[in-house]
């Protein structure tokens, strides 16, 4: 007998396991708009052509070796990371109060700045949007935050319960973390305008909230990298602290690679090298340091004025076949008479709608249609094309009518 004989089957996870359902429908009408991964008009995956070019340079180069690299990863891509999301001429990147760290992708950034947070900050509650990315609960509790929500969503208007957010930040304890999505929000595709951003800033600041930013789409909502950084350069140009966590899984398309990093913007540069420290001590335990291949690939495209361009002309045109999807199928529905009002397809922001159908609907659309999704009614634009938008439309006005 198994000394395991006890352990129960966990559940899928509900975001992957969309996928793993999918994998195992064998009709050819199915159409996967769960996992939040590009895929071109053929509804293929796609490497840019910049990385292409740039994973070219590294196999050429002779003097590439596979050495470890520090546990706080390869310092180029660190410096070049905080540049693309601070700016270029931030003061606090001159003024050398900004650590950046490779981390593995979004999720290993964020799991070892709440570590860091858990072991050296005061106040140990996280407060994250209602609803949010499946996966932030988990992050945080289990590295040792206690997690608690502000409210976000208002399905009466498909917007921003801008009021509900700020009475809620407003009633948090003073020091409390706030997770924040720097743009193009998971899963609702809501986004604060920069009016709201800023009321929130000085709501935050005057309480000694600390932000900590999720940037897992720079680029990907507007097409353009500045543009949605706005709302951290906001919360850094105040001359606060503040946490950032960085992916290039979407906006490089280097999902696998896990590659990203964790910046945490402090007062002085003696606090943050005291702290970058810190977070050494986080790393070295959990995984030494993180791999090279991916950090070199960003490294070659951002220092490379030629490359760095090539990169965003292709982001734009990601982003701009998102952004035509969201009309497309708010024309279909338009031209079936569907019932209901779904300018919010075309109102909101990044690779996800937050359709407003109920786990029901989406069943029956699954059952079928064979459309994979989440069963909040989460779809991912990025998985659509010219091709399936007639039989999403199709689907969704049998669920509803
Ligand atoms: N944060 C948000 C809001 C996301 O949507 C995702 C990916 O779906 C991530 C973080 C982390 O992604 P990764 O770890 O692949 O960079």
């Amino acid at each position: 007998d198994s000394v395991f004989s006890h352990v129960v089957r966990a559940p899928e996870d509900p975001i992957l396991g969309v996928t793993v359902a999918y994998n195992k429908d064998p009709s050819p009408l199915k159409l996967n708009l769960g996992v939040g991964a590009y895929r071109t008009e053929e509804g293929k995956p796609l490497v840019l052509n910049v990385v292409r070019k740039a994973e070219q340079q590294l196999v050429n180069d002779r003097s590439r070796v596979k050495e470890y690299l520090p546990i706080v990863g390869l310092a180029e891509f660190n410096k070049l990371s905080a540049k693309l999301i601070l700016g270029a001429d931030s003061p606090a990147i001159r003024e050398n109060r900004v650590t950046t760290v490779q981390c593995l992708s979004g999720t290993g950034s964020l799991r070892v700045g709440a570590e860091f947070l858990a072991r050296h900050y005061h106040q140990r509650t996280i407060y994250i949007p209602q609803p949010t990315w499946g996966n932030h609960p988990k992050v945080f509790t289990l590295a040792g935050l206690s997690v608690k929500s502000y409210r976000y969503y208002d399905p009466a208007t498909r917007g921003l319960n801008f009021q509900g957010l700020l009475e809620d930040l407003g009633s948090a304890p003073a020091g409390a973390i706030v997770l924040l999505h720097a743009c193009a929000h998971n899963p609702t595709g809501v986004d604060p305008t920069l009016q709201q951003w800023e009321r929130i800033r000085q709501l935050m600041r005057s309480k000694g909230l600390l932000p900590f930013f999720d940037s897992a789409y720079q680029g990907f909502a507007s097409g353009s990298l500045d543009s949605d950084a706005q709302s951290v350069r906001m919360f850094v140009a105040d001359g606060g602290e503040c946490f950032i966590a960085q992916s290039y899984a979407k906006n490089l398309g280097l999902y696998g690679e896990r590659v990203g990093a964790l910046s945490i913007v402090c007062k002085t540069a003696d606090v943050a090298g005291r702290v970058e420290s810190q977070v050494k001590l986080v790393i070295r335990p959990m995984y030494s340091n993180p791999p090279i291949h991916g950090a070199s690939i960003v490294a070659a495209i951002l220092r490379d004025r030629d490359l760095f361009n090539e990169w965003t002309f292709e982001l734009k045109a990601m982003a701009d076949r998102i952004i035509s999807m969201r009309q497309k199928l708010f024309d279909a529905l338009r031209a079936r008479g569907t019932p209901g009002d779904w300018s919010h397809i075309i109102k909101q922001i990044g690779m996800f709608t937050f359709t407003g159908l109920n786990p029901q609907q989406v069943a029956f659309m699954t059952k079928d249609y064979h459309i994979y999704m989440t069963s909040d009614g989460r779809i991912s634009m990025a998985g659509l094309s010219s091709k399936t938008v007639p039989h999403l439309a199709d689907a969704i006005h049998a669920a509803v009518t």
